[in-house]
């Protein structure tokens, strides 16, 4: 692992995850250590404990992610940390010119408008903020899009773990607004409503219910393990540094 773990060629993407004792940043930081491509050089964790099992070395860990893009030659970031610390990543990654991936959800409409600003200002640093990776989960809002075009009514379950912070799920708000895009070209103005459920047991699941006459469609999405994100997070890896500023969504690097 510790011969994993530095970059040995350049050829090797150098990667590092902030949030990386959390549920997502531990099977992230697998992943990237896993992949041929990609080298984990830091692991970023608030909580982080030097005896903790799986991690690099000590040196490749930090409290913060400003700690690390000073101590290592970092080329993309990835974010999976909390409604409350990710805007402040993200732009500490843009002011340092470094592509960031972010994961974690709750970002508000405000603060996306914030990190766009800063990006442009900062050379069009790139920013991919994707909800979900799992490519079930684009397909569902693709479809859902479709559907949005035959159906005039429709509403929203979204169902994750009990640790979840932030509801509704930053992916119930994209699907929304996919469906309002298409119903506002078909000149209709409504808002779906997003149910949430937060229960033990659950990892992250969503169905969009459409209602016509005499009939329902049920469009419904099931990730059952953390690794169902993997794929989608390490294209979204390689891909970021090719971008230009914000982009919101892993369909538009698919
Ligand atoms: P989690 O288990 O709570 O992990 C978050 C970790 O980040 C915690 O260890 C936390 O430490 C740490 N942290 C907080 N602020 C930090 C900072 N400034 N720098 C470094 N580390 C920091 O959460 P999770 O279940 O892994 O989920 C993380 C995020 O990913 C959530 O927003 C979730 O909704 C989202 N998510 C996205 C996808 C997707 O496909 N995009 C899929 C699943 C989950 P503390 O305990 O001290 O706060």
């Amino acid at each position: 692992m510790t011969q994993k773990i530095r970059a040995r060629e350049e050829s090797i993407l150098r990667v590092a995850v902030a949030g990386a004792r959390g549920r997502m940043g531990r099977v992230t930081c697998a992943a990237i250590l896993d992949d041929k491509d990609t080298a984990l050089v830091a692991a970023i964790d608030s909580t982080f404990s030097f005896e903790d099992p799986g991690f690099p070395d000590s040196e490749r860990c930090f409290a913060g992610l400003e700690q690390a893009l000073v101590g290592v030659d970092i080329q993309v970031v990835v974010d999976f940390t909390t409604p409350a610390s990710v805007k402040d990543n993200v732009l500490t990654c843009v002011r340092n010119r470094v592509p960031v991936v972010v994961g974690t959800t709750g970002l508000s409409t405000a603060a996306l408008s914030e990190i766009e600003a800063e990006a442009s200002a900062y050379d069009n640093t790139p920013v991919l903020v994707a909800p979900n990776f799992a490519i079930g989960a684009v397909l569902m809002m693709k479809f859902a899009r479709s559907a949005a075009a035959h159906f005039e009514a429709c509403e929203i379950l979204e169902l994750h773990h009990d640790g979840k912070l932030d509801a509704p799920s930053g992916t119930s708000r994209l699907t929304r607004l996919g469906v309002e895009e298409t119903w506002r070209d078909r000149g209709i103005d409504k808002e779906p409503p997003i149910h949430s459920v937060r229960l033990p047991g659950l990892v992250a699941h969503q169905e969009i219910i459409f209602g016509g006459l005499g009939e329902t469609l049920t469009i419904r999405h099931d990730s059952l393990a953390r690794e169902s994100f993997m794929p989608g997070v390490l294209l979204a890896v390689k891909r970021v540094r090719s971008l230009q500023g914000l982009v919101v969504g892993l369909e538009n690097i698919l």
